[in-house]
């Protein structure tokens, strides 16, 4: 019997094994995809110390331009060895083959080559400011990488997430050390490979792997050599990094949980709405922080609407990643499936109407051992239902019937949450009117997960702090002087 494949860690430009180890387990089938070096305390300090020393070195005398081609030489690498990313991504996640191929890979590889072109094409501000005595003050902005960054990962879209913050960090001049989930360590250790081979300088760029509290994740929030965390995940684990980088005051972007709410009115292009809503509810197997749980729809078209989100549920294929025409894989992990069951559980407790769903599929092969969930679709749950209120992070939305704008604003914004909605209507007034009052990040009209990367990305209350993307992201990865000269 072969063994599994070992993935270690990469320390100040060398790979790195180590006395503990996690298993990698598919999703799929349950079987054991690899073992991984769960980096301890000395080895997570020892990667901060060698980011925090390689500001000194080359490095740190790189011009914009000069990193850009280092980071263009990095998404030329992602793109050489693809398909073994792909094949790196379908193994931890589960998720069909096409989705790797149409969505994680090349975002990837843009999260490199665009914020490498946004860092060499930014110019600061500067002014003069006259004075009393006739003279005059010339000010100016320079702008400094803030130092070492400390990249925390969740597992939904592992690749995507992690280049989307290490991307513009290293465009920046800043030096990182990285830790992607435990559920999906794999692209982030091929990327290790890359970076090596593409001449990243060592120390630039450090992968640990290993899981939160108590391991790798807090070792690194808790260095006193980090300038900055970087983290996407839940928003409890945002609020445990808060604290554990209080005293260091440390800068922090966060990206955090949503309970994300399609509004249907009654004018809406009425196909055009039951597609984007089954694919923003179902996508990814409900997977992405920015997938719809809450549907309102108006009163009208209320029971039309949910046959038909009903109908399009039923037909999603469910199976292995390569099969023919499949739509959904598995949740990530028999563990995060216990979490999704539970609210199944507690709908039913709660008095929802179970339209469609709501129930783990039987196959009759491997893939009973893995982690797989019917897309479900609830009605009839009070707003205050905890199925309505909290973020469940699966295939399954709520659908509830509106009257009016108004009541709908205010039911909207009735969340702890606040990272995404989606406004289905044909009244540009109507639409524009609520993107402007409802209290969240990112607001799509007759769309969804339509992105570009220059665009402010993030959310609000307990969906994050701060924006990401185009100079958002320039702004949060460096530390902005000013130089006041007098002439
Ligand atoms: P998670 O918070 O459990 O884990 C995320 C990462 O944090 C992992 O690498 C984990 O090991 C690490 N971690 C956990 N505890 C830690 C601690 N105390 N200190 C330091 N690191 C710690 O999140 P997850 O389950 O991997 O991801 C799913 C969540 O991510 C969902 O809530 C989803 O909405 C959210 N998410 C948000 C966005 C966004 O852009 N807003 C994008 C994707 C996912």
């Amino acid at each position: 019997m072969t063994r599994p494949a070992l993935l270690p860690l990469y320390i100040n430009g060398g790979f790195e094994e180590g006395s503990a180890r996690f298993d990698n387990i598919s999703p799929v089938d349950g079987r054991l995809l690899s073992q991984v070096v769960e980096a301890d305390a000395a080895q997570v300090s020892r990667a901060v110390k060698a980011a925090s020393d390689a500001l000194q070195g080359p490095w740190g005398r790189y011009s914009a331009p000069e990193r850009a081609a280092m980071l263009h030489k990095v998404a030329d690498g992602i793109q050489a060895r693809f398909d073994d990313f792909v094949a790196a991504e379908v193994a931890d996640t589960g998720r069909p083959l096409h989705l790797a191929r149409t969505l994680d890979l090349p975002r990837a590889i843009a999260n490199f080559r665009t914020f490498a072109d946004l860092a060499v094409a930014q110019v600061d501000d500067c002014c003069e400011t006259p004075q009393a005595d006739g003279g005059l003050l010339f000010n100016y902005t320079v702008r400094k990488p803030l130092g070492v960054v400390a990249v925390i990962a969740p597992w939904n879209l592992p690749l995507l997430l992690l280049t989307w913050k290490l991307g513009p960090a290293l465009a920046m001049g800043n030096t990182v050390v990285c830790k992607p989930s435990e559920e999906t360590p794999s692209s982030a250790a091929l990327l290790a490979e890359v970076m090596n081979e593409a001449g990243v300088p060592a120390g630039v760029f450090n992968l640990v792997h290993g899981f939160g509290p108590g391991s790798a994740g807090e070792f690194l929030t808790h260095d006193r050599l980090i300038s900055a965390v970087s983290f996407t995940g839940e928003s409890r684990t945002g609020s445990a990094i808060m604290k554990a980088v209080a005293d260091g005051v440390k800068d922090i972007s966060f990206e955090l949980g949503g309970k994300n709410a399609a509004v249907v009115f009654a004018d809406a292009d009425f196909d055009a709405a039951v597609a984007g809503v089954a694919r923003s509810s179902f996508f990814n197997t409900g997977q992405v922080c920015l997938c719809t749980e809450r549907v309102y729809v108006e009163r009208p078209i209320f029971e039309r609407f949910v046959a038909a989100l009903k109908e399009r549920a039923e037909n999603l294929k469910l199976g292995y990643p390569d099969e023919d025409g499949v739509d959904l894989g598995p949740l990530v992990s028999r563990q995060h499936r216990e979490k999704v069951l539970s609210y199944f559980a507690l709908a039913r407790e709660e008095g929802a109407q179970v339209v469609t769903g709501g129930e783990t599929p039987r196959f009759g092969d491997a893939r009973d051992q893995g982690a797989y969930v019917r897309p479900t679709i609830w009605t009839g749950l009070p707003d205050h239902a905890r199925c309505v209120r909290e973020e469940i992070f699966g295939p399954v939305c709520h659908i509830a019937p509106f009257d009016d704008e108004e009541e709908i604003l205010s039911r909207v914004n009735d969340s702890p949450y606040g990272l995404a909605c989606a406004l289905w209507t044909q009244r540009l007034d109507r639409a524009h009117r609520l993107a402007r009052r409802v209290q969240v990040g990112i607001v799509w009209v007759n769309a969804w997960y339509a992105r570009d990367l220059r665009t402010p990305f993030g959310g609000s209350k307990l969906s994050g702090l701060g924006r990401e993307g185009g100079r958002h992201s320039l702004d949060f990865y460096s530390e902005i002087s000013n130089v006041c000269v007098k002439l």
